[in-house]
């Protein structure tokens, strides 16, 4: 089987879908690597490192005419599905539930698609295909660098000579995947970290961090399906605000990281609170998207200063822009995905699968994937979930 190494097209995309050292388990398992040409430039592995371990370094088009698998990142371009062809597989993020016209473009095409972001998150064994969290975790680390970089003080407590400098009191909103990287992140840097979520086990999770869980006065417990966050009633919404505005008011950084899966992300700090932080506070808000965000004012890849002063940065593609490492562990959850899919050297499709029926999305001619089709207006065929 020939699985090919997509360059990305999209802008700022600097990751890439398999890095050279990635290569040997697949060739383990039978499979040959073809890789495009550049593939690798925007993360520092050059095609000469592919080469070495063992790929051929091709064109564009005899990727896509010789490739039985295509790995990427993001999801294929319209000229990208344009040149996909019937029988050949596609791998990447590709948002079924946010973009199914592309999911029923693929199946028109017949074009198998595997799409990373329905892994099954909480099946054990597919924790080492998580591919949402090795991103999300460069993401939270990343978000505290730009912070850190953007804030006009200190991180840590230091006493030099020229005067002892405070330590910086950062705050972390929603402490997920991405959240506890980024307390442990802001921890190394010698701040002093606090915390919330609305999901009341995260408080232990925070603290074994070194965090402070900022305890509101209202007690909020919206633990949903599959360990994510359920949205709040309004009146939840009312009361967390007010109280969160009160201890927004005592920081010098704010990183949010809250979603809701399926839903706008919630808006956490409101353009009130961000009134009441000083001159130089720093808000980074991951959420940031063209959904909204949980920073009122909030615009991905933008950064806005306040008439008062603060910074408020919407982080937009986090991962790319630290690509190297973003795609050594984005590799890692594609080889282990492979290893599950990968039968005697061919892709065996099986929607009875508990992982495939996560993230094999459309195959032979028909999209597949149940809450996909639902979204397309038409009933799935082929698998039973
Ligand atoms: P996410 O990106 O969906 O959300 C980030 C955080 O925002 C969550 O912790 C959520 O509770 C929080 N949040 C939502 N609304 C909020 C609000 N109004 N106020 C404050 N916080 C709010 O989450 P994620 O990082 O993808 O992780 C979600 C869950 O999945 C976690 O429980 C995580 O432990 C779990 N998970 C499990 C595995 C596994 O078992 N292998 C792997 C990955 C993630």
């Amino acid at each position: 089987m020939k699985v090919g190494v997509a360059k990305e097209t999209a802008p700022g995309e600097r990751r890439v879908a398999l890095v050279p050292e990635a290569l040997g388990k697949l060739q383990a398992a039978g499979c040959e690597i073809l890789v495009e040409s550049g593939a690798g430039a925007g993360s520092a592995f050059l095609d000469a490192a592919y080469a070495d371990a063992g790929a051929t370094v091709v064109s564009t088009d005899a990727l896509y005419e010789q490739a039985d698998v295509i790995l990427k990142v993001a999801k294929p371009s319209p000229a990208e599905v344009a040149r996909l062809r019937q029988g050949q597989a596609v791998v990447g993020f590709l948002q079924p539930l946010i973009d199914p016209q592309l999911a029923k473009a693929l199946a028109d095409r017949g074009v198998t698609a595997i799409s990373l972001d329905a892994i099954p998150r909480t099946l054990s064994r597919a924790q080492t295909m998580d591919a949402l969290s090795s991103q999300a975790n460069v993401g939270g680390y990343k978000a505290v660098l730009i912070a850190a970089n953007a804030y006009p003080r200190y991180f840590p407590l230091l006493t030099t000579a020229a005067g002892t400098a405070k330590p910086a009191n950062v705050l972390i909103l929603g402490i997920g995947v991405a959240g506890l990287q980024a307390i442990g992140t802001a921890k190394r840097l010698g701040a002093i970290v606090h915390a919330y979520d609305v999901r009341p086990e995260t408080r232990e999770q925070a603290e074994s961090l070194g965090a402070k869980f900022v305890k509101l006065k209202t007690t909020i417990d919206a633990t949903g399906a599959g360990g994510y966050a359920r949205e709040l009633t309004a009146e939840e919404r009312a009361s967390q605000q007010a109280e969160l505005n009160e201890a927004i008011g005592g920081m010098d950084v704010v990183i949010t990281t809250a979603q809701v899966p399926g839903r706008r992300p919630p808006l956490l700090v409101t353009a009130e609170a961000v009134k009441g932080m000083q001159a130089g506070s720093v808000l980074v808000d991951l959420a940031a998207s063209g959904l909204g965000g949980n920073v009122e004012g909030s615009v991905a890849d933008q950064a806005v200063l306040t008439g008062d002063g603060v910074l408020i940065i919407g982080a937009g593609n986090l991962p790319a822009q630290m690509p190297a490492a973003a795609s050594a562990a984005y590799s890692h959850n594609i080889v282990a995905l492979l290893a599950e899919l990968v039968r005697d050297g061919a892709l065996t499709i099986d929607p009875a699968d508990e992982i495939q029926a996560g993230v094999v999305v459309t195959h032979q001619g028909t999209v597949i994937h149940p809450a996909v089709a639902a979204l397309l207006g038409s009933p799935a065929e082929g698998g039973s979930r």
